[in-house]
């Protein structure tokens, strides 16, 4: 903390691995000795870098850009570029810290890292979009490489902005180096079921530790917040499950729809028109929408939290545990709260991390990156059974790490960053220290 000040968030991300490590250092003390966690927490590279462009109205705007490289010791450094204006490097570096573990636990040969910009694409026009991405590659490019980093998309970055990132590093390098962004249109690069992966994987992990109780999804309710990228795909695939998602949000506020959300018209809402989620409600009579209160106050049985970081306060999962909620699969990175996980382990409600849970988004990409490596293109359904495979996976070995070191299965925290810090740590130390 003292050398990282006001990075909070990186200290909460930073702080929970701590404390699931104690088990696992007491029984590996050569990782101690080799100061494994010390090196982890220090980042190999952090990038930070003036983002000039000119908006529509001739306007000189200046941003600044963030890539922090955290680890590679499995594989180039892996992990997206968010675009919100809350971006700062402590933020940069949560993000970041948390992707070493979950890309470890995919199994993938990838390492860990993010990056981003203060820029707020909100209200901002496409050809605005698009000169900032350009400014924001213009120095970005010499960092990148398919063997060397790899963005992909996060909040504020989807198909658009990952098309102009890679349109300016083509027209800079001279090179068709398809593996070096993922999250591409399926139409030249891209992976089927890339775009879905992140919410489909969060809702498949929700539906095994559901198994763990002999329970499924049919016929739950289900609250999602948020109704970016990772939200809409979760709605999308808890209705394929059959379970009835009647809540979801943005930042102005959520939305009510005792009917089962309509997936076509929340599609229209954010993915084709860009509105709020209040033109849903406009829109449908059924739904409404409120600006006040939190969309965990929807009584439900499963919690998907999609949005962002420390959404779900202790506050809101009282209610949710007051409601009956079984189990909370995180969609997004670290959108509970420590207090509100304490209240989940009490209660024993299911309780998925983001590292395990939203695993399947970072997986999907390294699929893109072999799709690409072998100039290669596979069907939607080869794609996903692959992530339903990982998930199951994850899943799974979450609960015999948990086990091996002596705690409930249940306990996917432990599970989650045990397996993940084992894999790294090998890795590290067969490599000596560097
Ligand atoms: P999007 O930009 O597509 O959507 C983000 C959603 O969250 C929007 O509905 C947005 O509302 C809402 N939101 C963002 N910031 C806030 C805030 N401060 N308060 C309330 N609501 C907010 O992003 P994604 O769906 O891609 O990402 C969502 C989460 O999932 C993030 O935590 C991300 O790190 C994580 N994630 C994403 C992956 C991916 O593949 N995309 C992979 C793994 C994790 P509004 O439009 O009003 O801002």
């Amino acid at each position: 903390c003292r050398r990282d000040p006001g990075e909070v968030e990186f200290h909460q991300a930073a702080q929970e691995v701590l404390h699931a490590m104690v088990p696992v250092l007491r029984a590996h003390p050569e990782y101690v000795e080799a100061r494994i966690l010390e090196r982890l927490c220090e980042p190999e590279r952090q990038i930070l870098f003036r983002v000039p462009w000119v908006d529509d109205r001739g306007t000189v705007r200046v941003n600044r850009g963030f890539r922090v490289e955290f680890n590679g010791a499995l594989g180039p450094y892996k992990g997206g570029l968010r675009f919100h204006p809350s971006v700062n490097l402590g933020i940069v570096k949560f993000l970041g810290f948390e992707q070493i573990f979950k890309n470890a636990l995919t199994g993938m040969a990838i390492g860990g890292g993010k990056g981003g910009a203060d820029f707020d694409p909100k209200g901002r026009s496409d050809a605005e979009v698009m000169r900032f991405c350009q400014a924001f590659m213009t120095e970005l490019y010499r960092h990148l490489g398919e063997h060397t980093d790899v963005p992909a998309g996060d909040i504020g970055v989807g198909g658009r902005e990952i098309g102009y990132l890679f349109g300016q590093y083509k027209r800079i390098t001279n090179r068709y180096e398809s593996g070096v962004l993922t999250g591409k249109p399926v139409g030249w690069g891209g992976s089927h079921a890339r775009t879905e992966a992140t919410g489909y994987g969060a809702v498949y992990f929700a539906q095994e530790m559901l198994a763990t109780r002999g329970l499924d999804l049919g016929e739950r309710r289900v609250v999602v917040s948020g109704s970016g990228n990772v939200a809409v795909y979760a709605v999308e695939k808890v209705h394929a499950l059959g379970g009835r998602v009647v809540a979801c949000s943005d930042s102005s506020g959520y939305l009510v729809d005792e009917d089962g959300i309509d997936l076509g018209l929340l599609k229209d809402v954010k993915e084709v028109r860009r509105e709020r989620i209040s033109a849903y409600a406009d829109a449908k009579p059924t739904a409404r929408f409120s600006a006040r209160g939190s969309v965990f106050d929807v009584p439900c049985e499963i919690a998907l939290p999609c949005a962002t970081q420390n959404e779900l306060r202790q506050q809101d999962a009282v209610a949710l545990v007051k409601n009956g909620v079984l189990a909370v699969a995180e969609g997004a990175n670290m959108p509970c709260t420590p207090e509100a996980v304490e209240v989940f382990r009490d209660a024993r409600v299911l309780f998925g991390p983001g590292k395990a849970a939203n695993a399947g988004g970072v997986a999907t990409s390294a699929l893109e990156m072999q799709q690409n490596a072998s100039r290669d293109s596979w069907t939607f359904e080869r794609t996903e059974d692959q992530l339903a495979a990982i998930m199951r996976q994850v899943h799974a070995q979450c609960r015999t790490t948990a086990e091996a070191y002596g705690a409930d299965a249940d306990d996917y925290v432990l599970g989650a960053n045990a397996a993940g810090f084992l894999r790294v740590a090998e890795a590290m130390t067969a490599q000596g220290v560097v």
